[in-house]
């Protein structure tokens, strides 16, 4: 019987030489180099820990710990045992990590030294009976543990459509919930990002990845981690994504992903130059919109054409721009959807839109997500009848099938009983000059349910006044799409994967329009 355990199919693609490198450390004391033989013996020191534990197939385990190659092995080591993997975002707080311990019931939770004063008893009290602690020094219980068991492992057999991992989406509007990825839907999306973005075999010269990102994500988690893996390819293992340290690492790597402000951050970086970028072959862009400044700023100074894609917690990667030709990959777009993705816009009714026109985005195939966790109401909310995802992504299908993101369906301002897509505001406010970028939200409004307002940065050096900007703005756009107020700040607030935090916008300026 064919086993489908995604663990199985990753080291299937370990390379023969299995003394050879697989992660180096780019930001530990010393860098540290673990070898293709480490990650076999580890995970299977890991995974027999748990088999240990004799927990049912399909046990949740939790981890909120820092990033490290031995979380990695922990991730590597749940799906070789066929449990689930639930990664949580480091910067999750008691009342947090009690509502993912509280739904998700995980058997195991692994946390840092430092938190288990707090974790430690959230978890007991939920009746969580293994609570383990890994730190990113290589200490802690967890490895202890480990240390005790044997370093051969037979992985456990899986079923295509059996749980991996289950990833919290990050919840801005209501609860956050959990979605439920499959091994076949994580496997699936690996091998047709490894096709389309040209990954090279050793033969071909090979490719080496910088991995600046954090590993609770579909993006540093999946995207890179599984690309890397599945092509055999080592990685330059950044803890902490520094853009100094990054840009110096350059040279000896090829492949490069990131979040939009990893770029602006890099370009920050006077050292950034083409000849920096020589030994390079693709820099890979997304998880929130990349503004075409960044775009056109990273060809002009090193050469190379960021490649933009789309995707989400709950479906994995749905478009992406092409690999060839590189002129084919346009700013402002995520390009066209993958093989075996099927998308389509529909208008509120769930109707057609002509080509060019904006809608809700649904999607289907291999790689969408199986549901929400114990949330079988939200899950059917979210499918149409003939079993589309909703992504809750509002956007459009050019002429040639590229894709354009226009916003969050969740984002729609409507005001007056018009819908402003804030993204529309944005897009001709950052063309005003000395405008870096802004973020229009909508706020309580006596009269019009909802106002428009707009956030806005300046360049450096710029001098911004709202007033000035709302001026400029009538009589180019439909007066009710016009913000009723400009704020100028000197930054917009982000989470760490570079989304805009509008709810936070909404929250500070809720009162503005109430009277008094
Ligand atoms: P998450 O589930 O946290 O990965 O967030 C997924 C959401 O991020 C998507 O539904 C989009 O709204 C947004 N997103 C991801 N990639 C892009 C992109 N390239 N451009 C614009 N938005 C993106």
């Amino acid at each position: 019987m064919k086993n489908h355990n995604l663990f199985v199919t990753l080291r299937e693609a370990f390379p023969a030489e299995l003394d050879a490198v697989a992660v180096e450390t780019a930001d530990t004391p010393e860098p540290l180099h673990y070898t293709w033989r480490d990650l076999e013996r580890g995970t299977a020191m890991i995974a027999n820990l748990l088999d240990s534990l004799d927990l049912p197939a399909g046990s949740r385990i939790a981890a909120q710990v820092d990033k490290s190659v031995e979380a990695l092995m922990l991730y590597l080591a749940v799906l070789r045992a066929g449990h689930v993997y639930l990664p949580l975002n480091t910067a999750y707080q008691a009342g947090e990590i009690e509502y993912f311990v509280g739904n998700a019931e995980p058997a195991v939770v692994v946390c840092t030294k430092r938190n288990f004063g707090w974790v430690g008893p959230i978890a007991f009290a939920a009746g969580v009976q293994h609570v383990y602690t890994l730190d990113d020094d290589r200490s802690g219980s967890l490895l202890e543990r480990a240390a005790w068991h044997g370093d051969v492992h037979r992985p456990a057999v899986a079923q295509p459509d059996d749980l991996a991992v289950i990833v919290y989406t990050s919840g801005t509007t209501g609860r956050s919930k959990g979605a439920m990825l499959t091994h076949e839907n994580l496997r699936s999306n690996a091998l047709v990002l490894k096709d389309c973005w040209g990954w090279r075999s050793a033969a071909e010269g090979g490719d080496v990845l910088i991995h600046a990102l954090p590993i609770f994500h579909v993006h540093g988690l999946f995207v890179a981690i599984h690309g890397a893996l599945l092509n055999g390819s080592k990685m330059i293992w950044f803890a902490r994504f520094d853009p100094k340290a990054v840009v110096a690492r350059l040279p000896e790597a090829t492949v490069f992903m990131g979040v939009p402000t990893l770029y602006v951050r890099m370009l920050g970086e006077a050292a950034l130059t083409r000849a920096q970028c020589a030994h390079m072959r693709l820099f890979v862009s997304g998880s929130a919109p990349l503004l075409i400044e960044t775009f056109d700023a990273w060809r002009e100074r090193t050469g190379h054409t960021i490649l933009e894609r789309y995707g989400m917690s709950e479906t994995v990667m749905l478009t992406s721009n092409p690999y060839r030709p590189e002129s084919a990959r346009r700013g402002g777009t995520v390009g066209l959807p993958l093989p075996g993705v099927q998308l389509r816009v529909r208008d509120d009714k769930g109707q057609p839109v002509p080509s060019g026109e904006v809608g809700g985005i649904q999607v289907k195939g291999p790689n969408v997500f199986k549901g929400y966790w114990r949330m079988p109401e939200k899950t059917a909310d979210e499918f149409t009848d003939d079993l589309w995802f909703k992504t809750g992504d509002v956007g459009r299908f050019d002429a040639d099938g590229y894709v354009t993101i226009v916003g969050r369906s969740k984002d729609l301002v409507i005001t007056g009983g018009y819908n402003v897509y804030p993204a529309e505001v944005e897009a001709l406010i950052n063309e005003l000059p000395g405008v870096a970028e802004s973020a229009v939200v909508g706020v309580p409004h006596p009269d019009f349910g909802e106002g428009v307002i707009a956030v806005v940065v300046p360049r450096p050096g710029a001098a911004l006044d709202g007033a000035a900007i709302v001026a400029a703005m009538k009589g180019r756009i439909a007066n009710y799409k016009v913000p009723k107020q400009v704020f100028v700040v000197p930054e917009l607030p982000r989470n760490q994967m570079g989304k805009v935090q509008k709810n936070l916008l909404r929250e500070q300026h809720q009162r503005l329009f109430q009277p008094a």
